[in-house]
């Protein structure tokens, strides 16, 4: 699960192209990524752009394919997109995010796992991704045991690649250990499409990658101030589930140009700054986003794979093994399949010092133990050594449970309110 995720159904009859006016996201006073006060930005602004997102990959695919490049799917942020496009090849998310795609995936799996394995599962039983259809490959991470175990089975039709991860990233040989992975990646690259992966393409693709994380990063850091030009979820709306597509990063610059003069703006947003903390949110799964935000809530900070996690670090671009470098960068992802997962606290706690938000919300997909047993350190830290109240929603991609998210999440915020009062009164 990581940078986005399928719905065709839904981005192909649907241009989001402008934010639309009667969006409950769309704050007053927030302009659009077109840096216009006006709600609509223009057709070809960064909002309209990314509105497209699902449409774009699609092109983009379809357009490589035809002129030979290769697709290799993925599905975890631990996979260095930097081999892949180092071999000529697309490396594109395949991560569901569609409830609707829950109980084909039921035939095979069973009932009690990730949402977000199901809804991937189901792409591919009903072969509904065309993303998936074009892979030549599939880069199966052993991340979780529910993903581990779905590519046992979508491999028995599907050519995919195991790329084992490190368990306990303390040990003095895991470093080694992942290394000969990304190793063993990159011969099956060679191999599969018969390329040769020179240290110069490795750095090439590195330097794009580090771009676009960049890019990524400072549009985020436009949520630290006291007043975000944007929401939470139109954040989290740019981003592709295709890396290194060069129109995106003009977006993103573009973006970034538009929204910069809003550091001058001295306005004070009213909305709860929310941390949001746990599971990806992937393209087609923003609900409780959506519900956050639509509650009086402002997601200034998302710490997961579909936010800030993955873009914390840069690859080094001067290393002389461009192997050992990405290998370093990715290995400090801090996911809750690893053990322990400390570094998890330290990114926690220095996001929260830089966004300032006023309380935490950790999302949890149903059945995704790790990151459910890791609910408890989180509330810890949050309750006890940030001094924020933390709420726990643990869900799937089904609406049913949408009225009560909302009213934990609204008392949640009454509580925050209730505080901020309280100190204000204890400062005059
Ligand atoms: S949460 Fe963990 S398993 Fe999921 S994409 Fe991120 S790193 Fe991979
Ligand atoms: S959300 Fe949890 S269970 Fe689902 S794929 Fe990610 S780590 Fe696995």
């Amino acid at each position: 699960m990581l940078d986005g995720a399928i719905d065709m159904g839904k981005c192909r009859d649907s241009d989001k192209s402008v934010v639309e006016s009667g969006d409950p996201h769309n704050r007053p006073g927030a302009p659009c990524a077109s840096g216009e006060s006006d709600t609509q930005g223009p057709a070809n602004g960064p909002a309209a752009w990314f509105g497209k997102m699902i449409q774009n990959c699609y092109e983009y695919a379809t357009d490589a394919k035809a002129k030979g490049k290769r697709i290799v799917g993925i599905m975890c942020e631990y996979t260095p997109r930097e081999l892949i496009m180092a071999a000529d090849a697309v490396p594109v998310c395949l991560c569901g995010g569609s409830a609707e795609m829950i109980t084909p995936a039921e035939e095979h799996l069973p009932v009690n796992l990730c949402p977000l394995i199901k809804s991937t599962y189901g792409y591919h039983l009903r072969k509904a991704n065309p993303f998936l259809e074009m892979a030549d490959l599939i880069v199966a991470e052993t991340t979780c045991d529910g993903k581990k175990k779905m590519y046992e089975l979508m491999g028995r039709t599907r050519p995919t690649c195991i790329l084992e991860l490190p368990q306990k990233p303390a040990d003095s040989d895991a470093m080694a250990h992942w290394v000969r992975e990304l190793h063993k990646l990159k011969a099956k690259l060679e191999e599969h499409f018969g390329v040769a992966l020179t240290d110069e393409r490795i750095r090439q693709a590195i330097r794009i990658m580090n771009r676009e994380r960049r890019l990524r990063r400072e549009l985020a850091a436009l949520m630290k101030l006291p007043s975000p030009p944007l929401t939470g979820r139109q954040l989290l709306d740019f981003k592709s589930i295709i890396s290194g597509i060069d129109a995106d990063l003009e977006q993103y610059a573009k973006a970034i140009e538009a929204l910069r003069p809003q550091k001058a703006d001295g306005r004070k947003d009213d909305s709860v700054r929310v941390l949001l903390t746990g599971v990806p949110i992937v393209h087609g799964a923003e609900r409780v986003l959506d519900i956050i935000e639509s509650s009086g809530g402002l997601v200034v900070c998302m710490d997961n794979c579909t936010g800030l996690k993955p873009i914390l670090e840069d690859v080094d671009e001067g290393a002389e093994d461009p192997v050992r470098a990405l290998a370093e960068k990715y290995f400090r992802l801090p996911c809750s399949v690893m053990t322990k997962n400390d570094r998890r606290l330290e990114v926690l706690r220095e996001l929260a010092a830089e966004y300032r938000p006023q309380c935490v919300i950790d999302l949890i997909w149903q059945a995704c133990i790790t990151y459910d047993v890791e609910s408890h350190l989180i509330k810890e830290l949050a309750e006890k050594e940030l001094g924020l109240p933390y709420l726990r929603i643990e869900t799937d991609y089904s609406p049913s449970d949408s009225a009560r998210i909302a009213l934990r999440v609204e008392a949640l915020f009454e509580t925050v309110r209730q505080q901020t009062g309280e100190l204000r009164c204890l400062r005059q």
